[in-house]
């Protein structure tokens, strides 16, 4: 047996089975794009720790910062003691990502945490306890996370989920617009969302309405960008509050800090997580100032938000993603990715969608070419056997008929080619 064979036996032995796990790949080292196992076979990068690594594997400023930080305190609490560190990385954090003309941050360790705290921030500051969610969401899993989360196997036998939760089908245009075009598929599915307030929820007792502009385990589904100026529309109407969940498409995947500045749509509260702290645990709730200081003092915190170690990382992140450009090339990876995929998608009915904004990118299976026939059969086959080839990908969507990239985007032209190549002969493979 191979160190990664034995090492995989191991977890089997010892891990409980819940954590699950997307393929056989270990990791010795990692740099840049590239995975390094415990057999020293290298690996391309296209699932980034799910996202986490858009500015890539050990970024050397990342690296000597917390090395930096770790010479002079590890954790104090800043409900205890206050650090610069946290200060300096809401700071930066309200310059990239205004919320108005007076922004206010709050840091956590985990995208779950953020949603969680920005549900609590929203009903202290509107006094309203219900929330509306979408079909294909995914934000935590956490209590009120997974029951935000829409796709019932990662919550079986996990109930009573919290309540006042409620539920509108996602404006899913690739999979729902039957013969309709974009502006009528909208203004359909804009309509269904007045009528929740006659047949799901009365509005005023809504807080907030929590979207992913692009749904990231749900499958990389972008909003239609008329949904989102129509729902933030609606939200201004009744006074609920538009949360957008960043965690995944935040950081420069998009070509943008956040996809909502792609849309121009103005969130009140927004989540990031992810790729803002290359790899260690920070996250953050950021929104207009009003509404953050409504939360009464001692309601939201925890001994481990925003970690010195952790605040570092992510400072240094953002430099680092600013110096390099990372936006730019987000933007130039897309196009790379898209023109190839693309060409794929025409040579085969199997492959019924290939979409994506900047660098987030996801190919989508069907059946008979039919975007209601999701095919879910195909993916595992080639997660696997990109595996077996030294490519990592992932898998996504509500029937796990989608290959999501969400590789480094420091990754070299070279190492980009080589990945698609992969992924093209094993997709060939599994259609035939
Ligand atoms: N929201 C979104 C959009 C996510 O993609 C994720 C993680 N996949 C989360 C929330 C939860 O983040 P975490 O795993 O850090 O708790």
């Amino acid at each position: 047996v191979t160190k990664s064979q034995d090492l995989f036996n191991r977890r089997k032995k010892v891990v409980a089975n819940g954590v699950g796990v997307f393929n056989t790949a270990t990791v010795m080292e990692a740099k840049g794009a590239i995975i390094i196992d415990v057999d020293g076979r290298e690996l391309i990068d296209f699932a980034g720790g799910i996202g986490v690594v858009n500015a890539g594997h050990c970024p050397e400023p990342v690296v000597e910062a917390i090395r930096e930080q770790a010479g002079k305190y590890l954790h104090t609490s800043f409900n205890v003691v206050t650090y610069e560190p946290y200060i300096q990385l809401c700071e930066e954090l309200a310059e990239i990502l205004p919320h108005g003309d007076n922004t206010k941050v709050m840091l956590v360790s985990t995208g779950a945490e953020a949603v969680e705290n920005a549900i609590k921030i929203a009903r202290q500051a509107t006094k309203k306890s219900a929330i509306l969610c979408f079909t294909g969401a995914y934000h935590g899993r956490t209590m009120m996370a997974m029951t935000l989360t829409s796709k019932v196997s990662y919550k079986y036998d996990c109930g009573p989920f919290s309540p006042e939760v409620y539920r509108l089908p996602f404006p899913n245009f690739y999979r729902y617009r039957g013969t309709r075009d974009m502006d009528k598929f909208v203004e359909d599915e804009l309509k269904r969302l007045y009528e929740s307030a006659l047949n799901l929820v009365d509005p005023k007792s809504v807080a907030a309405v929590i979207i992913e502009p692009i749904q990231g385990e749900g499958g990389f589904n972008p909003v239609p960008q008329k949904y989102l100026e129509g729902l933030r529309g609606f939200c201004d109407e009744h006074g609920i509050l538009l949360i957008m969940d960043e965690i995944q498409s935040g950081f420069c995947r998009t070509g943008h800090w956040a996809s909502w500045q792609h849309y121009g749509v103005q969130p009140d509260i927004s989540t990031y997580a992810k790729s803002m702290g290359s790899g260690l645990p920070i996250a953050a709730v950021v929104g207009r100032a009003d509404i953050m200081d409504a939360a009464a003092i001692g309601s939201i915190g925890g001994t481990y938000i925003g970690s010195p170690i952790c605040c570092v990382a992510a400072s240094a992140t953002i430099k680092y993603m600013k110096d390099i450009n990372l936006n730019e090339k987000a933007i130039k990876i897309g196009n790379v990715i898209m023109d190839r995929l693309q060409h794929l998608m025409k040579q085969h009915s199997e492959i019924g969608d290939v979409r994506g904004v900047g660098a987030m990118v996801a190919i989508e299976f069907v059946k008979n070419g039919d975007p209601r026939q999701p095919n879910s059969e195909i993916c595992p086959q080639i997660v696997k056997g990109c595996a077996e080839d030294g490519l990592v990908i992932l898998s996504a969507g509500t029937y796990k008929n989608a290959l999501r990239i969400l590789s480094p985007l420091v990754i070299t032209e070279e190492q980009l080619e080589k990945g698609l190549s992969i992924l093209e002969v094993q997709i060939k493979k599994a259609i035939k």
